[in-house]
Parts: C-alpha cells; sequence; structure tokens
C-alpha cells in the first residue's frame, strides 16, 4: 500500500480525505506536527501546492494538500485567503462577515477548494479546483456543519450549507466537487483505484 501524506496538522481533515479518496490502495497519514508550512501564496491554488510540494519534498513522499475559503464579491473577494483567520471563532467570522456586508444589496459569494497532490521529490503532480457559487444571508440559518456554513445559502438546494445533510453538502461543496474532478486523473499517476 502506497503511502500518502496529507499535509495538515488537523486530523478531521485527515478523515474527510479518507472519506473522498475511500477505496484507494494508500494509506493517508498526517504530516508530523512539526512540519510547518507558511501559506504564503496569493491564491489558493498557490497555497496547495505550496503545501503538498514543500511537505513531500521534506518528507521524500507523496503528498497531498487542500485550501479553502470564502470569497464574497461586495467584499472584493474577501475573507478569501483570511477566511480561518477573519475572527477568533466561527460565531465572530460570521458576525463580522454580516457586518461588512449591511447596506449590500449584492450578497453573491463562493466557496473555493484547491487541491494539489505533489510527488515524493516535491515536483507537482496534479492540482483542481472546486467551486461551490451561493449567497450569504442575512442572519444563519441551520445547525450542521462549520465555519461560515450557517450563512452560505446556495439556490439550487434551497438550503444553507448548515440545513444539508453531510451526504449533499459532501457532493456539492467546492471540496466535494474538487474530489470528484481529481478521482479520474490519479489514474494518470498510478495512484487511482
Ligand atoms: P482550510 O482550507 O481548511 O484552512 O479552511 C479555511 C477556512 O475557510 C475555514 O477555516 C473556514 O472558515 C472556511 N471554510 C472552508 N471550507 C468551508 C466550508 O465547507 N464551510 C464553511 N467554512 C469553510
Amino acid at each position: 500500500m502506497k503511502k500518502l501524506i496529507v499535509a495538515t496538522g488537523n486530523p478531521g481533515k485527515l478523515k474527510e480525505m479518507q472519506e473522498y479518496l475511500v477505496g484507494l490502495d494508500w494509506q493517508l497519514e498526517l504530516k508530523p506536527k512539526d512540519l510547518e508550512i507558511e501559506e504564503t501564496g496569493k491564491t489558493f491554488r498557490e497555497n496547495a501546492a505550496l503545501k503538498a510540494s514543500s511537505v513531500a519534498k521534506a518528507m521524500g513522499e507523496w503528498a497531498i494538500a487542500d485550501d479553502s475559503g470564502l470569497a464574497v464579491d461586495a467584499l472584493n473577494g474577501a475573507p478569501g485567503l483570511y477566511s480561518a483567520r477573519y475572527g477568533k471563532t466561527d460565531e465572530e467570522r460570521i458576525n463580522r462577515l454580516l457586518r461588512e456586508l449591511e447596506g449590500k444589496d449584492n450578497r453573491t459569494a463562493q466557496f473555493v477548494c484547491a487541491i494539489a497532490i505533489a510527488r515524493p521529490d516535491g515536483a507537482l503532480a496534479l492540482q483542481t479546483e472546486g467551486i461551490c457559487p451561493g449567497e450569504i444571508l442575512y442572519s444563519p440559518q441551520g445547525s450542521g456543519g462549520f465555519g461560515y456554513d450557517p450563512i452560505f445559502y446556495v439556490p439550487s438546494q434551497q438550503q444553507t450549507f448548515a440545513q444539508m445533510s453531510p451526504g449533499v453538502k459532501n457532493k456539492i461543496s467546492h471540496r466535494g466537487r474538487a474530489f470528484e474532478k481529481l478521482l479520474p486523473q490519479l489514474q494518470s499517476i498510478n495512484l487511482g483505484r
């Protein structure tokens, strides 16, 4: 079984990736905690590539990384790369976003997820990106999910991410779409089913 290092220190993310990559002949492992990669990229794509590449090279193993966030049109793409750092808690982040959107009629936004896989020498093997378009509500709805889920409404489902069952969210979300594009490409690097 091949080893694939997940370039994150977050066990929740490892579990999530295992669910998307189920059935593959790889063993997913967390990167060591003391191997820290600074996210200095200017785009989600650059950050995912940087994390996958640096971890792969440092460990001499295949590595996978993702980077994601919410881009709100009326805020010129904010919080974007700063989605995780927009406040200390999910509640603070949501309230800040709602405050910044006060008085703005254009509520369109999109979640973006970039994924990168790098070879043991650090060279990039694959990159994909998934986008989920939606709208920012005026107040939170629903109690599932995490992060900005309660204020992100998806018109095609007539629900926020926080109101969807995990199965539906995983299928239509930015992350679900990025993994959906990635799976058929895995064959090309001999890491497929
Ligand atoms: P990361 O790519 O896991 O670091 O995620 C960046 C940040 O974007 C998270 O901390 C959340 O604030 C936000 N985010 C990413 N994906 C989602 C999602 O599916 N729902 C809600 N918030 C998300």
